[in-house]
This record gives structure tokens, sequence and C-alpha cells, in this order.
């Protein structure tokens, strides 16, 4: 059966939040053999959550929680509620020290495209100047010691309508 797409986080399958394991979802009680293993905030912790009971918000209406923090979205005041609920509600999160932020441009949301070290961002430094100004972190120093997943991580994201990369820098 083919995976479900999420718009805001397309490489989904390749960022650590799913693992292979079988087993009955406890929102679609259907048989499957991929489990949801990111953030998910609710009163009561869903033990196995399948991709399609994410995508389709099946996951996040009955538990009543949420994939990612809602207030950790920029600028949300400028953002249409319902795409920040597709953030929050229908799209899998990512690994990070601390609770995840979502970076926004042109009044949507960005796309998550991955972690990101110094080498992934060293074509990019002028896209991503004023995030790693706003960081607190000198360049060099970032271009460094950034990493997929040591104690400095870098999470690339990219706008849905002008194609510019943002980066959001976590630390522990
Ligand atoms: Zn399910
Ligand atoms: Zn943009």
């Amino acid at each position: 059966m083919e995976l479900p797409i999420f718009k805001y986080s397309p490489n989904a399958y390749r960022i650590n939040v799913f693992e292979n394991e079988e087993g009955i979802c406890d929102c679609c009680n259907e048989n499957r053999s991929l489990r949801y293993t990111g953030s998910f905030y609710s009163e009561e912790e869903p033990d196995y959550i399948c991709p399609w009971c994410i995508e389709n918000g099946k996951a996040a209406e009955m538990f009543e929680g949420e994939l990612n923090d809602y207030e950790g979205i920029e600028n949300a005041e400028l953002i249409d509620k319902e795409l920040l609920l597709e953030v929050s509600e229908r799209t899998p999160s990512y690994v990070s020290w601390q609770q995840e932020v979502w970076l926004t441009h042109c009044n949507e949301p960005c796309k998550l495209i991955g972690y990101a070290d110094g080498k992934v961002i060293k074509p990019i430094l002028e896209e991503i100047e004023d995030d790693i100004e706003g960081s607190g972190y000198d360049k060099e120093f970032i271009i460094e010691n950034l990493s997929v997943d040591g104690s400095l991580v870098g999470y690339l994201f990219q706008c849905q309508k002008c194609n510019k990369h943002r980066l959001h820098i976590d630390c522990d």
C-alpha cells in the first residue's frame, strides 16, 4: 500500500520518526507495519499510531493530541488556522532536543526537508543568513559544529511558495 505523503514533511519516512514494527494501530485498528515514534502531545498516550491516522487527522482527533507544538509555529498570527492545524495535527514531528519549532515563510508553514549538518548548509548560506544570525551562534561555529544527530542539530526547512530555505538550530 502506498504510504501517505505529508505536504509539510515530504521526507517524513527518512527522519527517524517512524519505525518498522508490526502492530495494530490504536486509532484505526488495522494491522500496520510502520509505527510513529515521534512526539505526540496528549493526555492518554497512544502506543501505536500509523501514518494514515496521522495524515487524515484521526489520531489527533481521537486522542485530542498534537504531533507538533501549535505554539511552536513561527509567526502563527499571519497564517491561516487550517494550515497551522495541518502542521500541529496532521504532520509527523521530528527528532529534537527541545520542543519543536516549525518555521514559516510567505505566510505559510515551510516544509521540513530534514536534518542538516555544516556540509548541507554550506551551499545555501546566503539564504539562511538571518536564521544563523538569529541563533546567537556565529557562522563559522555553526558550519563546523552543526550535525544531524549531535548536540547542535540543524533542521532545514523550505518555503512552499518561494523555495527559500530556512534553518532552525536546536541544542541540548
Ligand atoms: Zn491507523
Ligand atoms: Zn517564501
